[in-house]
């Protein structure tokens, strides 16, 4: 049976002149709105006490379980304002989905997708006006943060009796800010891998982010804005970038991009590329790639276009692909990355409802 809500709107909103200085310029994550969801699972009841109220910080016992063993899985995705003025969200149903096999891998409990899906409902009726307005083209949108926690304090390690599902929502600016679309240069981490095989990279739990981080650092220090990371086992495959998959696009119309073979995140972008790319004329293939490919196919010309994909920035052409001792660049003179921007462009259009949604995506919030 679906869980029923408590609703209780705060008495003390954020003023609307402070709201509008706000969505002025959110960027990314800094900011969030008056109202967050709370539902209370236990070993015993399930899935309880279901309520949207006031946006504040979380009582937790020093001993919360999440503190010291990471039991913690999270999901990102949007709501964009139509012109009409409606707010629509992307696939929430594969973002339900892909937070059950989170919850499983994670031994903690399933969330069941109607649940899900009301739960961003709930938020989004209180914080409406928080959901940016992007009718000149903006790309603004209003970030939904799902994610749950094993809250019961108890310092043996198994899982979780007590844990805790909550969304929050923050107003996000257009990713690239006003300068259009920046590609991103990329460095081959190969002291540090993101995953393992029978690991939690199919996942999206927080320990895979906090493991990224040293290569994500090591990437910067050497000038790029992000690090590509390769199978742990061999070092030879690519995988995905820490928060976006990636796709290489061939001169012959081969758009590929790595199988998914457990350690790599299914991104919903993802998917819907391999959708789209039939729709454009494109040839989509799923299989492992060797990171030599990239480095050869680059030489030769054969490659076209690599980019990144993944809800926040939708798509990201990459430019320069950096290692230990050498680099590639794809991009000739007069360069343009044609399918990326088409890609880009195709999936805005279908998000903030600017052409049918033929594909069934939008969900009304
Ligand atoms: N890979 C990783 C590791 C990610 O964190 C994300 C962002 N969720 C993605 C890929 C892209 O997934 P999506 O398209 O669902 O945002």
């Amino acid at each position: 049976m679906a869980l029923e809500f408590t609703v209780t709107e705060r008495p003390d909103r954020v003023s609307d002149e402070d709201r509008a200085a706000i969505l002025a310029n959110p960027g990314f994550g800094n900011h969030f709105t008056d109202h967050m969801v709370r539902i209370t699972w236990d070993s015993e009841a399930g899935w309880h006490d279901a309520e949207v109220g006031a946006y504040r910080p979380f009582q937790l016992d020093p001993a919360a379980a999440v503190l010291h063993y990471a039991q913690e899985i999270f999901e990102g995705m949007k709501a964009y304002r139509h012109a009409d003025g409606s707010v629509w969200t992307f696939r929430p149903e594969a973002n339900a989905a892909r937070f059950a096999r989170s919850a499983t891998r994670l031994a903690l409990p399933v969330l069941p997708e109607e649940d899900f899906i009301q739960s961003l409902k709930e938020i989004v009726a209180l914080d409406k006006v928080w959901v940016p307005d992007a009718a000149n083209g903006g790309e603004e949108s209003l970030y939904l943060r799902p994610y749950m926690f094993a809250s019961e304090a108890f310092l043996g390690v198994r899982p979780a009796k007590q844990v805790t599902y909550s969304v929050i929502a923050s107003p996000a600016g257009a990713y690239f800010g006003g300068g259009g679309v920046k590609p991103v240069d990329l460095w081959i981490s190969t002291d540090y891998a993101r995953a393992g095989e029978g690991g939690t990279g199919g996942a999206k739990c927080g320990g895979n982010y906090a493991s990224s981080l040293a290569g994500q650092l090591e990437g910067i220090a050497q000038g790029c804005q992000q690090a590509v990371f390769l199978d742990s086992s061999t070092h030879t495959y690519i995988e995905e970038l820490g928060g976006m998959n990636l796709f290489l696009v061939y001169q012959d119309g081969r758009i590929v991009t790595p199988e998914l073979t457990g350690t790599i995140l299914e991104g919903v972008t993802r998917s819907s590329i391999l959708s789209l790319a039939k729709d454009l004329g494109l040839s989509p293939e799923e299989r492992r790639i060797p990171i030599q490919e990239w480095k050869d196919a680059a030489a030769s010309g054969e490659l076209s276009e690599v980019f990144a994909c993944g809800t926040a920035a939708v798509v990201t052409p990459v430019g320069e692909l950096r290692w230990d001792g050498g680099s590639c660049d794809h991009r000739r003179e007069g360069h343009v990355d044609e399918v990326a921007t088409k890609i880009r462009s195709t999936l805005l259009d279908i998000q903030y409802g600017r052409v049918e949604d033929t594909h069934g995506w939008l969900t009304q919030l």
